[in-house]
């Protein structure tokens, strides 16, 4: 699943390619792909003539901003991507929204599983409020006041942006009793981290995914606070990880899954002392570390692993 690098890499490779272009027509061709507004055929009617002015990323969902101030957010979720195809491209099967784009280029959505979701979104709206979940989300959602800040009011903040200090980083932290690969992961808490760089920034903060985040020393949360921030700009620097559908606007892959220190290498040895990276699961999630770099603070080695 992709997670803020890899989100922000196809967002950087958009604002190359397609800032300034003018979105002549769409075709939706996987109808829940659009979350708003609904039905498609008004999707469709809205966005027909947009300008694209930038493109911008908010937690795991990349940004298009339009010249009129709308914002369409597209949340890739499991296997969504977004690909530049130059006119006369094949056709593609799992491509579930088509932008024809006014220079003969189309953006394709493509989607496999179907998770992702797309949205037109007025501009504004980014005032903190109550979050709502299921049916009353989609009936606020039809109200006209409902605006793109809406759609990320659950969300915590970013983690690369310069005000994301370490101090606030530890204000956030203060009182929490959850696990720290939970609290890592929790949208709410801080936006854009998964499973992939949650794990690399515990390994390389040597921290224990299970340790409870209010047991954190000062040293400790500025350890982990530098960590979750050099994973994420590595990640981006290598142009996101590729385990499965994940591709930038390019569709090339990205190169940072052979540069990861623990995600999905159970049995390997640990690139700083060399034991068995072992994996266990937190929260129905796979969570891998070093059972001798990442000790529960005062705890035997490998306990809890
Ligand atoms: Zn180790």
């Amino acid at each position: 699943m992709p997670e803020l690098p890899e989100v922000e890499t196809v967002a950087r490779d958009l604002q190359r390619r397609v800032a300034g272009a003018v979105i002549s027509d769409a075709e939706v061709r996987w109808e829940r792909t659009v979350r708003h507004p609904q039905p498609a055929d008004r999707f469709v009617a809205e966005l027909r003539g947009a300008t694209i002015r930038r493109v911008g990323r908010r937690a795991k969902s990349v940004l298009l901003h339009l010249a009129d101030g709308r914002v369409m957010t597209v949340a890739l979720r499991m296997t969504g991507a977004l690909i530049v195809a130059p006119a006369g491209t094949p056709e593609d099967p799992y491509a579930r929204v088509v932008f024809r784009l006014a220079d003969g280029r189309e953006l394709r959505y493509r989607d496999v599983r179907k998770f992702g979701r797309i949205g037109l979104w007025e501009r504004g709206g980014l005032v903190r409020r109550t979050p709502q979940r299921g049916a009353k989300r989609k009936i606020l959602e039809r109200r006209a006041a409902y605006r793109v800040g809406d759609v990320f009011a659950r969300h915590g903040p970013e983690p690369l942006a310069r005000s994301f200090s370490a101090e606030r980083f530890a204000a956030r932290l203060l009182g929490r009793s959850a696990r720290l690969k939970t609290l890592l992961i929790d949208q709410s808490f801080i936006a854009g981290v998964g499973n992939i760089y949650a794990d690399e920034a515990l390994w390389r903060a040597r921290l224990h995914p299970l340790r409870a985040a209010n047991t954190l020393t000062a040293v400790e949360l500025r350890r982990l606070h530098r960590a979750v921030r050099a994973v994420l700009r590595q990640g981006i620097a290598n142009r996101g990880a590729s385990f499965a559908d994940y591709v930038g606007a390019d569709g090339e892959p990205g190169a940072n899954a052979e540069q990861l220190a623990v995600y999905r290498r159970t049995g390997q040895p640990c690139l700083r002392c060399g034991r068995e990276i072992v994996r266990i699961v937190v929260g129905q999630r796979g969570t891998h570390f070093c059972p001798r770099c990442q000790r529960v603070a005062g705890a035997p080695d490998g306990d809890l692993a």
